[in-house]
């Protein structure tokens, strides 16, 4: 079978192997001049490693990505790195029952709660029952009011902004069920794994076009696809879902109306380390990020020429003013607020910077979101469909972004 797959990250290359390994010959079209998607890394001259433009771990129970990678020739490595949260300007772990249980922030009271409250999310083992609730008025009641309005709200907050009313609480779930304190990387970064995905696909005779944008996709008269005006008997379309409904046109697939945010990332790379944890929450109010992740705790600075890697990142709404910044002005934006992170910060140590952002990054559920996703297979013949508006509970993720690829190439096995 001669089949496209539009879009060439991790759920676009996962479906390629599995359909090369089955077979048949695939093309997988890419826009970028890179595979990876969302995982793409970029690499500095002085590094061993390519580092990705949004920060990327996987947890120790991604098993289709632990799986994946090990076929591919690039198995994870996993260590334990610290998340804090930075409270009153000082930086507290807080990543663990024990450490919850000394985050003096909250009364010994609230903290008991919130204990329970996420340790019986944890034993829950499917949470899509919780979907009818929203996070505003359900959580509180979980993790007790005030661990609520000093932890989680702004958090919660500074991702969704506007569109926090609408999460619903079977997403939460998915977050706590999920997460694990070992995080996984890959040997050379994401790109890296995306490379020897890419490799296995071309050892198969599959096609990567890179570069190539796909413009459309028309229903052939004869049957089967046009994609950029190649014929195909089959067509896979991995884009976010309003991409889709750019190249197919609106209605052809019945997506539900949701909100999505963009990513943006400013990355710095540093002379001295920045903080103590791999992961720091900002639960203090008015700073112009929502997060820092200082990568060199959690890989080894060895692989960055000696350096430390930061990012400061948000999720941000398209409006948001921070989108038609500069990397210079985000930097002038963000400086003042490293020293508050670390009182001996200075701008001297910062030697190299980045910035990127990207649309449709984080899909914003709504309640009861279960009962609106559209089937992969879709109603046109031999079209089907997969992205992350279609990953659910679960937090997007490259494991599920594999996971969709391995069930949408079985959907065009089985014709
Ligand atoms: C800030 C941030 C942090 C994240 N952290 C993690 C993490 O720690 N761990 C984790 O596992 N996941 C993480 N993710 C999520 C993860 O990156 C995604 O879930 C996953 O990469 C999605 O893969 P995908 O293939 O479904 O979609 P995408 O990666 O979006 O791939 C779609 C591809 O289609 C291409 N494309 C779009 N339009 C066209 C067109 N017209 N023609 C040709 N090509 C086109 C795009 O260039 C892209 O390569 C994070 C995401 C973000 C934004």
């Amino acid at each position: 079978m001669k089949i496209a797959i539009v879009g060439g990250g991790f759920t676009g290359l996962a479906a390629g192997i599995d359909l090369v390994d089955a077979g048949n010959e695939v093309t997988i079209f890419e826009s970028e001049k890179k595979l990876g998607g969302l995982g793409i890394g970029f690499r500095d001259p002085d590094w061993d490693w390519s580092l990705e433009r949004y920060y990327h771990h996987i947890f120790a129970n991604d098993r289709a990505a632990i799986k994946m990678a090990t076929k591919v020739g690039l198995p994870p490595f996993f260590t334990v790195p610290r998340t804090n949260s930075l409270i009153g300007g000082i930086e507290k772990q807080l990543d663990s029952p024990l450490s919850l249980l000394a985050f003096s922030d909250i009364s010994l009271l609230s903290r008991l709660h919130m204990g329970a409250g996420l340790l019986l999310m944890k034993l829950i083992p499917n949470g899509v029952f919780l979907e009818g609730s929203s996070v505003v008025d359900a959580l509180p009641l979980w993790v007790g009011k005030e661990g609520y309005e000093k932890i989680w709200k702004p958090l919660l907050t500074a991702k969704f902004g506007p569109y926090l009313p609408v999460v619903n609480l079977a997403w939460f779930w998915a977050r706590v069920y999920k997460r694990t304190q070992a995080l996984g990387y890959f040997e050379g970064g994401y790109q890296a794994l995306a490379d020897k995905m890419e490799e296995y696909i071309k050892s198969r005779g599959g096609e990567i076009k890179l570069g190539t944008k796909v413009a459309a996709v028309k229903q052939d008269r004869g049957g089967g696809w046009r994609v950029n005006d190649e014929k195909f008997g089959h067509l896979l379309i991995t884009t976010p879902a309003p991409l889709v409904d750019k190249l197919l046109g609106t209605g052809k697939v019945s997506w539900p109306k949701i909100n999505y945010l963009w990513a943006q990332t400013l990355i710095l790379e540093l002379e001295q380390s920045l903080m103590n944890g791999y992961w720091l929450n900002i639960l203090d109010k008015d700073f112009p990020f929502m997060v820092v992740v200082e990568h060199t705790n959690f890989v080894d600075k060895k692989h960055y020429g000696d350096k430390t890697i930061v990012y400061l990142g948000n999720y941000l709404p398209g409006d948001d003013k921070r989108l038609k910044m500069t990397g210079d002005q985000l930097m002038s934006l963000y400086l003042p607020f490293l020293t508050k992170i670390n009182p001996a910060f200075n701008k001297k140590w910062i030697k190299k910077s980045w910035s990127f952002d990207a649309p449709f990054t984080q899909p914003v559920f709504p309640t009861n979101y279960s009962k609106q996703i559209p089937p992969m297979k879709t109603d046109l013949p031999g079209l089907v469909v997969a992205n992350m508006s279609m990953v659910y509970p679960w937090d997007r993720g490259t494991n599920y972004a594999i996971e969709s690829g391995q069930k949408a190439a079985s959907f065009l096995k089985n014709g």
